[in-house]
């Protein structure tokens, strides 16, 4: 077994202290560093068994090992057929909560399109409190986003919630959405591993910030470097006048920890529409490198969550306002 190191110096500090029969062979590596960040071709089964030897080992001294900004020092840069995300660049996803029919999610594709986004959001399989609240329309749903990103030249994200969907939501989607309820699904999370498709983590509300990088990492370790991060407001003291507490502080903190794109989510944070855009502009100035946002034509009548859902028009406002905030981060960066 290997492992990698950060310099020679390193390699050979740890060789001391082991015996010579211990299986860990440690090495400095550059190339196989590169390797591991997914940028060179090493073998899916080499990169699994490094990365999971990596994370068995050190875990319990760092949540993050091929996460780690110290492993990857630049930012990770994502690229979708109509998306670039992380660094620099800012990314609207926005869509309404679930997926109502095929002319809805088409014609709300068409007003995010226009505000700004490049990525339709929308729920087909719906993780509800209630086991009695509208699940999704299933793979129905996964059509009709389909049909409707395909139209618009859009990318496609959609929550999976199950390992006995990941390849029917696979053969849809552009992008894999793990939500706040499934974050430590090791199971899901090991399933997304194998894949080669960017998978957007959402924070588990009552996670902390290591177990978020530790649910990247499971993800990684199966070799699949495309993750991006997602604050999406965690369980405090007091949720009675919004739903969850966003947590803006997570944001530079993940980012001087990892090299992962760490993108908000202020409409499940909020839970009020009316709160929405001054949490969205909130996590901007943290520098959150994109949004992601609900919208309705018709928030009363939302098949979930209207009331946290912003009209297009309000959407479109909101993406004007993040793009200044977002031009002083950059330039100040
Ligand atoms: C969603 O984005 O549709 C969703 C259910 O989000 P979360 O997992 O953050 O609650």
């Amino acid at each position: 077994m290997i492992l990698i190191t950060k310099s020679n110096d390193k390699a050979q500090e740890i060789a001391q202290k082991l015996d010579t029969n211990n299986p860990i062979k440690p090495v400095f590596v550059h190339e196989n560093r590169v390797a591991l960040a997914g940028v060179k071709n090493l073998p899916d089964s080499t990169l699994n068994e490094i990365s999971q030897y990596i994370v068995e080992t050190i875990t319990n001294h760092h949540p993050a090992i091929v996460s780690s900004r110290d492993f990857h020092p630049n930012d990770s840069i994502i690229k979708t057929n109509h998306s670039i995300i992380g660094g620099n660049h800012f990314i609207f996803m926005a869509g309404p909560d679930s997926i109502e029919s095929a002319e809805h999610v088409l014609e709300m594709g068409r007003q995010v399109k226009a505000a700004g986004a490049t990525i339709l959001r929308g729920g087909a399989f719906k993780p509800r409190t209630s086991p009695y609240s509208f699940q999704g329309n299933g793979e129905v749903g996964l059509k009709a986003h389909r049909a409707a990103a395909d139209e618009l030249g859009m990318d496609m994200i959609t929550e999976i919630l199950d390992t006995r969907d990941v390849d029917l939501v696979d053969s849809y989607t552009d992008i894999f959405q793990v939500g706040t309820r499934n974050m430590q699904n090791f199971a899901l999370l090991k399933a997304l591993g194998q894949k080669r498709k960017p998978v957007v983590l959402k924070r588990g509300m009552s996670a902390t910030i290591d177990d978020l990088l530790n649910a990247a990492e499971y993800i990684a370790a199966g070799g699949n470097m495309q993750i991006m991060l997602m604050e999406r407001g965690i369980r405090t003291y007091d949720n009675k006048y919004t739903r969850n507490t966003i947590d803006v502080s997570a944001i530079p903190v993940l980012q001087s920890l990892t090299h992962y794109p760490v993108i908000a989510d202020a409409s499940h944070a909020a839970g009020v529409a009316k709160f929405v855009t001054p949490l969205a502009l909130a996590a901007t100035a943290a520098g959150s490198q994109g949004l992601m946002t609900e919208i309705h034509d018709d928030p009363a009548h939302a098949f979930v969550d209207g009331a946290q859902a912003l009209t297009p028009e309000a959407f479109s406002q909101l993406a004007d306002k993040v793009r200044k905030i977002h031009d002083i981060v950059a330039h100040d960066n």
